[in-house]
Parts: C-alpha cells; sequence; structure tokens
C-alpha cells in the first residue's frame, strides 16, 4: 500500500521535472524542437495536443496591473476564460478540479500551455489598471464556485 503510493508519486514529480527540464530547453533555444514536441506528446498525449491548440490561437494571456505590478495569467477557452495561479500550479478549470487534486492526473493542459507560454514568450500581453483588478479577479473565480 505505501510502497504503491510512492511510486504515484514518484511518477507525478517525473512529470513536472520533465516538463520544466523541456521549458528550460525550450527558452535556451527560443523554440520547441522536434524532440521536445516528441516528448511532450509522450508525456501528456492529447493534454499537449490542446496546449498547442492554446498556443497557436494565441490565448494564453498576460495580464499586468499597473502601478502594481501584479500579474495574472489567464487561458481564454471556448466558454469561459480560466485563471491560472501560475506560481501555486493552479487552474480554475474543472479538469484541474476533479483530476488534479484526485490525482489522476498532475496538471490540466491551461497549465502545461501557460507554462510553455510563459518560457517561449508566446502569450498575448495586456496592461490593466489596478482599479479593474478586483473586478476582473471576481469574474474570472465567478465560474468555478
Ligand atoms: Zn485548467
Amino acid at each position: 500500500m505505501t510502497s504503491q503510493s510512492e511510486k504515484v508519486n514518484e511518477n507525478e514529480i517525473g512529470e513536472i521535472d520533465t516538463l520544466n527540464a523541456i521549458c528550460r530547453q525550450a527558452k535556451a533555444e527560443g523554440k520547441l524542437s522536434g524532440k521536445n514536441l516528441t516528448e511532450l506528446y509522450d508525456l501528456f498525449g492529447q493534454r499537449f495536443t490542446k496546449a498547442l491548440e492554446v498556443l497557436k490561437e494565441n490565448r494564453v494571456k498576460k495580464y499586468t496591473f499597473r502601478p502594481s505590478n501584479r500579474v495574472v495569467w489567464i487561458v481564454v477557452g471556448r466558454e469561459r476564460d480560466y485563471l491560472i495561479m501560475a506560481e501555486a500550479e493552479f487552474c480554475t478549470c474543472d479538469d484541474f478540479y476533479f483530476r488534479v487534486l484526485d490525482k489522476k492526473i498532475h496538471i490540466c493542459y491551461h497549465l502545461l500551455a501557460q507554462k510553455i507560454a510563459r518560457n517561449l514568450g508566446w502569450y498575448a500581453p495586456v496592461e490593466e489598471n489596478d482599479e479593474l483588478h478586483e473586478s476582473l479577479m471576481d469574474e474570472w473565480k465567478k465560474a468555478t464556485t
């Protein structure tokens, strides 16, 4: 029992470590190599296909609020926007809520897309005034409750 749960944890750490290593490499080279693409697909399968779609359609947005310089990452979805807490590796989507918290998958495709976007600069920068921070955050969080 114990050894099995340890094994699951090892696999999860492997997934995120490999992703971070690929991101670092991609950042240094300024692109995802063919090898990176294969590795990511092997690791994440459909989640990576969906993340690539997000990246191709430029649906990752980095909001910077002025003058506080608070940063909020958003992935624009088909029906709603998803709020990404990059540092906490948290996303407001159902996939994250039901599966990541249940330890069935480590990260959702929004987080996957955001990580790649941040490392390669494949996002749309948006600047907003601090006055709008609260109302926008309410809007983004609303969908989850
Ligand atoms: Zn998500």
